[in-house]
């Protein structure tokens, strides 16, 4: 499974509608201070579930929303689609079939989000599920920022292991179990 395009609308500081595509499986992204390079690594990690505003370097979850320049007045919605290529088959269940997923989050100034798969309303929950042990959670080792090295290097035996059962593919289980168990 690769991530192949990125569309971003009112999504901090791409408040035109932008396509971003991904063709290769290494991609680098390269640009003044400033540009929005750190933007669209946090608009990878929104649209995958992210729902701390910290982690997306804001003090709110609607500090998404492109608040205005000299330029140009804030929007009232930031949405991003990812579109991820699956024609290897990686992810298994109900979208096994699917060459292409594409997941979306939307969010407006009242705060309500929404979540689509493929264009189809879902939770959130959904979404976290979908990429649960594919190592593309929000928070999982497939975005690797400043500070993450050593925090790893760092990292208490029971942490690493979070990281090294995403890997393995069984933090899937381990979450469903704690579901059942707490039910
Ligand atoms: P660096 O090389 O310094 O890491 P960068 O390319 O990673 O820079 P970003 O942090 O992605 O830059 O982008 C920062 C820019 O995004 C700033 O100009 C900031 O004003 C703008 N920005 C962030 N959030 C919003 C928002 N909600 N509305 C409008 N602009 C925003
Ligand atoms: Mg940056």
């Amino acid at each position: 499974m690769r991530l192949s395009t990125i569309k971003l609308s009112g999504f901090k500081s791409f408040v035109d509608p932008t396509t971003l595509h991904l063709p290769t499986n290494l991609t680098g992204i390269v640009g003044p201070n400033g540009c929005g390079k750190s933007n669209i690594i946090d608009a990878i990690r929104w649209v995958m579930g992210e729902s701390a505003a910290s982690r997306l370097r804001g003090d709110s979850l609607t500090d998404v929303i492109f608040s205005g320049s000299n330029a140009r007045k804030p929007v009232g919605t930031a949405t991003v689609e990812l579109v991820f290529d699956n024609s290897d088959g990686s992810i298994v269940g109900e979208y096994a079939n699917f060459a292409e997923i594409s997941v979306k989050r939307s969010v407006s100034r009242d705060g309500s989000s929404s979540y689509f798969l493929n264009g189809t309303r879902c939770r959130r929950r959904d979404i976290t599920d979908l990429f649960l042990g594919t190592g593309l959670g929000p928070r999982s080792y497939a975005i690797i920022e400043q500070g993450m090295i050593s925090e790893i290097v760092e990292a208490a035996p029971e942490q690493l292991r979070v990281h090294l059962e995403e890997a393995a593919g069984i933090s899937k289980y381990k979450e469903r179990r704690r579901e059942t168990e707490n039910r």
